[in-house]
């Protein structure tokens, strides 16, 4: 009697592997966006380009302090929405990664990131070797 041994078998572990932090990247990416939407407006043209909102305080122009709370607010949705574009980006470039097979590999020196680097932060592009510092 012949006994089979399913190919997919040799896959699977590595496959569940990857869709671990496919899942957790995803999550995150639905937060940062809705996040994004609270500062920011997606161009409809450029899904990946996101336009901070102009805070509507229906400030009377003489009000020069309520302007300049008005320009407060603005340049701190700035730094927010730019902050979470840079992540978004980072998401994104890992989810790539995982679809070209090359997740988990350092994008400097070719290594493999260690584990618990990934779980730390899954969108790691480098090893701790090779981290911006
Ligand atoms: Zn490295």
């Amino acid at each position: 009697m012949l006994t089979y041994v399913r190919p997919s078998q040799y896959h699977k572990p590595m496959a569940q592997h990857t869709d671990h932090f496919k899942k957790q990247l995803l999550e995150e990416k639905t937060k940062i966006e809705s996040d994004l939407k609270t500062v920011a407006v997606r161009n409809p043209d450029v899904p990946a380009d996101w336009n901070v909102a102009y805070p509507d305080m229906n400030v009377a122009v003489s009000a020069e302090d309520e302007v300049a709370d008005q320009e407060e607010e603005y340049e701190n949705r700035v730094s927010i929405e730019a902050g979470l574009e840079i992540r978004l980006r980072d998401i994104d470039a890992a989810l790539a990664r995982i679809e070209n097979n090359t997740f988990g590999v350092c994008t400097v020196g070719g290594e493999a990131i260690d584990e618990d680097r990934l779980r730390a932060n899954p969108a790691a592009s480098t090893c701790i070797d090779h981290a911006e510092k």
